[in-house]
């Protein structure tokens, strides 16, 4: 097989191959923009290292061949004593993987070829500098050593040499760095440092296959929802050098703010420096605006770069270049991670300036990020204690206790607390403590910094680059420039990634300015926005939801179980209700009637114990009837095992036993007892619940069936516009839904005669029994509609307890890649899916054009709402809050 690809041989389609990096600078070279020679070294390659512990033999064959293309294109060769060529080593997986995976620059150096650098550089601290920087990351990544050794040797040099500056040290103080260095790797990996330039790449190109597999890779791609078996390709680039004196530099753009989403170019630039030292936010950085008084060719080189790679990929990009003496590259592009703010304002930026769709914009936000807009910010008034304005790197509002490490984060983070991750900088070693934190603060770093751009991704508060504060994370405390008082982990700070600022102490927070207008409209919301970036913001919203709801197939109901949930769900854009849950309009107060019909043994008893329950059911479904006006509203008749209705059978005994001790006993608590234990299940949730406990027990049906014919006849009477639809859940077999169909149909008649109206509403059932799917043609004979109750659904298609999923192994699975979500959350597309797809083949088979619908959690999941589209279902049911995700999701799915 093909293993490696040089740079002018890919394009940008290719990153299951070349990995996303990889594809990108294939993509620029075949733009024709300035891409320093390099090839790529497949996934495939990865993917093999991975299975067989080795690289693949044919892989050092194909590495000469390119690099000796690479070599006869500039005339150098890879680590020469003259003039020698240098590469840098970079990991590149399909999905970006931000500070995962390891780096290595100026493979190629040595103890004779940093001579030859250091003569055709005409600069021998530069040389001197590239080595030991060298030296350095090849024994972090490459030989596991332990940073600190490299570091602390470096600040000691500088300490003895009394410079505070990384650059200020001289060629004789690096050349001793890198004696000091080589002796590290000695003791450390009990190797030379390899010498052999070839070697070295080998290394290095191994230790990234190595990397895929450590554990905060593991952690992100959890996290990310990134398979685990994907592997990483591997860059090998010609170095440039942006640290070869003031005329070079290194820089990260973007070509729209990644973090508000306003227009206009946005960037850091580090004069004399090497890329990892922006990424790594080590040093405070320079704007564009700087850039361009500074080198305006090269600045100009760069706008014209940006506009292109804009055009070409029609989407923010960012891109990290390099300016050597006046020259500039570009190291990497890619489209651009970015906030949700600025998501939803670049796509309609995007379609304002003609260079997408509206549909395509459509497919540019996604409902997780709707999801995140819709989470509170900082309210503005009342008191609030401003500790320093820095860097805002990822918007939100987070308070929590300081915490300075990650086993602190994690610990408080477990014990129920929130807490704010604070640190000088951050790099991948932090990753855990980001996790567990609700917020990230660093006094170091800009936008591009490690800690904005993983804070970004995981949709994390992050304020950065705070240089007021002075972190002293092995006292654990935080001293604020200009202020008296040593912030310790007692203290509570809150952090605004909207705007920056840092509070000491808890701030409250307001509503997101998205949210009002979910629940107010465009107009109330637009009025109390506030700023210009909230109120395009809305804008941008407004427009692609109307859109959704313009192009979507798939209509939008809500589970709701109360009047309050109706309304809420109405003004959030619902169509209906899907699922309204009885068995709730049954619990506090009214569970003692229900309890009363469990133990009645005469029919005198139970008649009387539904005359309770009749009025109150017929109420809750008036008034919610009230509420949908003209609108489907889907009637659940009664689901849960009985057990949720009766006290717990170890408790009940116990009290019996110690109360007949005592000779207190409650004849009715005897009783009482003899019934639960009758009635006990092991496996309550595959027991007596659904249509068995509704066909079991009589007068249930036409409790509930009176009630919803009532409160129907009541609106109906009043002028309304009722349209109850009756569901019987939990079905296996045609028979039960024949027969409480019947049943239902009864009563139907019964009151439509009495109150002369017409009240054949529809009568359907959930499909959420295997059996149920497989036979769906034959149930569909006695069924008007099918709802797919996806949650037992998944349950019963792999087995899974959905009581127990939390705590069970459901974590461990994901780990081994069984899958990749929990099936609970997000529909399992090849098992549940092929029964929700054979119950509507089934269903349409018998009866075209039956409406179907969704209503388990999954209704509500943006990856599932698409698998619904695609399946043919008519309309998808979910949580209120969640339906303008669905509404979004469902629009993304039709374009
Ligand atoms: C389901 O099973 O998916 C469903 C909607 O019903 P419930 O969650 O009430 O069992
Ligand atoms: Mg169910």
């Amino acid at each position: 097989p093909k293993y490696v690809y040089r740079f002018s041989e890919g394009d940008k389609d290719q990153k299951d191959l070349l990995g996303g990096k990889g594809a990108n600078l294939a993509e620029m070279t075949r733009l024709g923009l300035p891409v320093p020679p390099g090839f790529t070294i497949t996934t495939d390659a990865c993917r093999a290292y991975l299975a067989d512990g080795a690289v693949p033999d044919e892989l050092a064959v194909q590495v000469t061949t390119a690099l000796r293309e690479v070599e006869e294109e500039l005339g150098r060769e890879l680590g020469a004593p003259e003039d020698p060529l240098l590469v840098s080593v970079r990991s590149g997986a399909k999905f970006s993987m931000p500070g995962m995976m390891e780096t290595v620059l100026n493979i190629g150096l040595n103890d004779s070829s940093v001579e030859g650098l250091a003569e055709v550089s005409g600069d021998a601290r530069f040389a001197w500098d590239s080595y030991r920087r060298l030296i350095q990351m090849f024994g972090k990544t490459v030989l596991d050593i332990d940073g600190g050794h490299f570091s602390g040797a470096l600040d000691a040099k500088k300490a003895s040499r009394g410079v505070a500056l990384d650059y200020e040290l001289d060629v004789d103080a690096l050349t001793e760095l890198v004696e000091e260095y080589k002796a590290i790797v000695r003791e450390q990996a009990g190797i030379d440092f390899p010498q052999d330039p070839r070697g070295q790449l080998d290394m290095a190109t191994e230790a990234v296959f190595r990397s895929w597999n450590t554990e905060r890779a593991h952690i992100y791609r959890r996290r990310e929802k990134i398979p685990h078996d994907l592997g990483t390709a591997v860059n090998v680039c010609t170095m440039v050098f942006g640290n070869m004196g003031q005329t070079s530099g290194t820089g990260v753009c973007f070509t729209r703010d990644p973090s508000t989403g306003r227009s206009g170019v946005y960037g850091d630039y580090l004069v004399n420096a090497q890329g990892e030292d922006v990424v790594a936010g080590i040093r405070n950085t320079l704007s564009l605006a700087d850039l361009e008084s500074l080198d305006p060719e090269s600045y100009k080189d760069l706008r014209a770069a940006m506009r292109k790679l804009e055009t070409h990929y029609r989407d923010l990009c960012d891109i990290e270049f390099t300016i050597e003496r006046g020259k500039l590259w570009l190291l990497q592009t890619r489209v651009g991670k970015r906030t949700a703010a600025a998501a939803f304002r670049v796509a309609t930026q995007l379609v304002d300036e003609r260079l997408i769709t509206t549909d395509e914009a459509l497919t540019r936000v996604t409902g997780d990020q709707l999801t995140q807009l819709m989470f509170p910010q900082f309210s503005t008034t009342g008191e609030r204690d401003l500790l320093t304005k820095a860097m805002p790197a990822s918007p939100g509002a987070a308070v929590g206790f300081i915490a300075f490490d990650n086993a602190e984060a994690i610990a408080r983070a477990e014990a129920g607390e929130s807490v704010i991750l604070v640190r000088r900088e951050t790099n991948p070693d932090d990753l855990p403590g980001m996790v567990a934190a609700s917020g990230v603060l660093t006094a170091r770093g800009g936008k591009t910094s490690h800690a904005a751009v993983v804070a970004r991704g995981m949709g994390k508060t992050c304020v950065c680059g705070a240089e007021a504060l002075e972190v002293d994370a092995a006292a654990k405390t935080v001293r604020v420039a200009g202020r008296d008082e040593l912030l310790t982990s007692e203290d509570i700070i809150a952090i605004d990634g909207t705007t920056g600022e840092v509070f000491l102490g808890s701030v409250e927070v307001a509503d997101s300015p998205v949210m009002t207008y979910l629940r107010r409209g465009l107009e109330t919301a637009l009025d109390s926005a506030g700023d210009i970036d909230n109120r395009e913001l809305i804008t941008s919203v407004d427009r692609l939801m109307r859109h959704a709801d313009k192009v979507r197939r798939l209509a939008v109901r809500a589970n709701a179980d109360t009047p309050d949930d109706a309304r809420h769900a109405i003004h959030r854009g619902a169509e209906g209700v899907g699922l309204c849950r009885t068995e709730h309009m049954f619990l506090g107060e009214r569970k003692k009637f229900v309890q009363n019909l469990i133990l009645a043994s005469t029919d005198a008893e139970r008649e009387a114990a539904l005359a309770v329950l009749l009025p109150l059911q017929k109420d809750d479904f008036a008034q919610m009837m009230t509420t949908m006006n003209g609108k489907p509203m889907t009637v659940r008749l009664i689901d849960p095992p009985l057990h949720e209705f009766l006290p717990d059978l170890t408790e009940l005994s116990v009290k019996v036993a110690v109360d007949r001790e005592k000779g207190v006993l409650d004849p009715a608590d005897e009783s009482l007892l003899a019934v639960v234990r009758k009635s006990h299940e092991a496996n309550p949730m595959l027991g007596l619940r659904g249509a068995r406990l509704l066909l079991t027990m009589p007068g249930l049906i036409e409790l509930q069936v009176r009630a919803i014919a009532e409160a129907a006849v009541e609106r109906l009477r009043a002028g309304g516009d009722p349209r109850p639809e009756i569901m019987i859940p939990l079905i296996g077999s045609i028979r039960e839904l024949q027969i409480a169909r019947e049943r239902a149909e009864a009563v139907l008649a019964e009151v439509g005669a009495e109150s002369g109206y017409d009240l054949s509403f529809p009568i359907g059932c959930m499909i959420e029994l295997p059996r149920a799917a497989v036979t769906s043609s034959h149930v569909a004979e006695e069924a008007d509609f099918f709802s797919f109750g996806t949650n037992d659904l998944t349950q019963t298609t792999w087995g899974f307890s959905r009581d127990d999923v939390e705590t069970s192994f459901v974590g461990h699975y994901i780990d081994e890649a069984i899958f990749g979500t929990s099936p609970f959350e997000s529909i399992d597309v090849d098992g549940v899916g092929a029964m929700v797809r054979l119950g509507v083949e089934g269903g349409r088979s018998t009866k075209p054009g039956m409406k179907m619908g969704v209503c388990g959690e999954h209704g509500g999941d943006p990856d599932s709402i698409a698998f619904f589209h695609s399946v043919g279902i008519d309309y998808v049911s979910c949580s209120p809050f969640r339906v303008p995700v669905a509404r979004l999701e469902a629009g993304r799915a039709a374009v």
